[in-house]
């Protein structure tokens, strides 16, 4: 019996279901994907398009060509809320689509939250569009005069953020602003000291400064406050300050875990709602809290393809293993990576080398179906 699968979000972990459309539509299944934008971006590689290193097209995936090439239906809307009684998604023009099985990849955004004086300009890391708005305005301003840049955050985004602005001030020949990084605890502090200080010790021989322990507590409109009173210029603000997942989970009166992701077993399934699924940054997986990284999404994908034909088909699930240690490399600009395996670490040219490889590999695989 021909059943309707929606897909919401075009994100990192929809990205072999996607590719499977023609498949899945052979099988006799209706497939329907909604996204606010016909493009989703890698996120991994924002801080090399913001740097120059990239151009907006190379990281993006065309969704709205890879569904419609294959036949099936892209909506270009945001979901607001799902209500799962009724097996229908409303959006946000108060529109509503019922589905029989839906998988949620809506991701996450900037959790700051920091008050702001509504004169003053923020761009946050993400949706990676801001840092391409980001960019556009650096360009303009950097030409004209030495910026103040306060940088809200102190995880690698932070880092990656910093030494691409410098990297694209470099290449179009602007006055370099100054540029300081504001963190509430030690920078880098999920991370080994050994990496604390080196890439500390990058940043501070590129010019950057680092305030440790003091929150951004408000942002003016050329200035921010930190917890301990002291106040610093600041033409523009970053905000870098950690992800959350995406609102429409919490405002769907689904079962969420402690940091309000859609609270999954190890099938990427809902529990209370069998015939809803998840994967990327708006999940919380219960057997094992995942960090918020790409990499767990782009692992999600092939149980969540099967899950989901499973659940079409009324066949068996597989359960996602979440697998050994990660590699991440920061892109740090200029052409310097910082490369971190288990215990293994070095920085340098290979590194961002190694992590440029990986990054256009990863996007020519799924580029190739727009
Ligand atoms: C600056 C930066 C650098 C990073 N670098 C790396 C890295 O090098 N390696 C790594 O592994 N991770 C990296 N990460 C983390 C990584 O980007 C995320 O873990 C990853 O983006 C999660 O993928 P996702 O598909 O769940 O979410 P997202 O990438 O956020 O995608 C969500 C998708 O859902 C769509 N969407 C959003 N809201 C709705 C809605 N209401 N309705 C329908 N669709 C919606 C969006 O348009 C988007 O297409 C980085 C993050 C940042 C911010």
């Amino acid at each position: 019996m021909k059943k309707r699968l929606l897909l919401l979000g075009g994100g990192h972990a929809h990205l072999e279901t996607i590719a499977a459309i023609h498949t899945l539509k052979k099988r006799g299944h209706e497939i329907l994907v909604v996204s606010p934008s016909r493009y989703h971006y890698y996120s991994g590689m924002g801080p090399g398009m913001l740097g120059g290193t990239y151009t907006p097209e190379e990281i993006r995936f065309d969704v709205a060509s890879m569904v419609s090439r294959q036949g099936a239906t892209f909506i270009e809307e945001k979901a607001k809320s799902i209500d799962a009684s009724k097996r229908e998604v409303v959006l946000q023009s108060g529109e509503s689509l019922s589905y029989d099985v839906l998988s949620i990849n809506v991701g996450s955004c900037v959790a700051d939250g920091i008050p702001q004086a509504k004169e003053a300009q923020i761009f946050p890391v993400k949706p990676i569009e801001k840092m391409l708005r980001l960019k556009e305005t650096l360009t303009r301003k950097t030409r004209q005069k030495c910026l103040s840049i306060a940088i809200a955050g102190g995880g690698p985004s932070s880092a990656e953020v910093a030494g691409n602005i410098i990297q694209l001030v470099d290449r179009i020949g602007g006055h370099q602003p100054d540029i300081t990084i504001y963190s509430q605890a030690r920078f880098l502090s999920r991370f080994s000291e050994s990496i604390k200080i080196r890439v500390k010790e990058i940043l501070e021989n590129k010019g950057v400064h680092i305030v440790e322990k003091d929150a951004m507590v408000r942002i003016e409109p050329d200035a921010v406050v930190l917890k301990s009173g002291c106040n610093f210029p600041a033409d523009i603000v970053v905000s870098a300050t950690g992800v959350r997942p995406s609102p429409v989970i919490e405002k769907s009166d689904l079962p969420t875990g402690p940091d309000h992701g859609l609270r999954v077993n190890r099938y990427l399934q809902c529990s209370d709602h069998p015939e809803i699924f998840g994967g990327g940054d708006c999940i919380y997986f219960e057997k094992r809290p995942l960090s918020k990284t790409g990499v767990y999404a782009v692992r999600q994908n092939r149980p969540l393809l099967h899950n989901l034909t499973a659940s079409l088909e009324e066949k068996p699930l597989n359960a996602f293993h979440p697998g050994t240690p990660y590699l991440l490399v920061f892109n740090l600009g200029s052409g310097i990576g910082y490369f971190k395996k288990n215990g293994f670490t070095f920085d340098g040219k290979l590194a961002f080398q190694i992590k440029n490889y990986i990054d256009r590999r990863f996007m020519k695989r799924y580029q190739k179906l727009q």
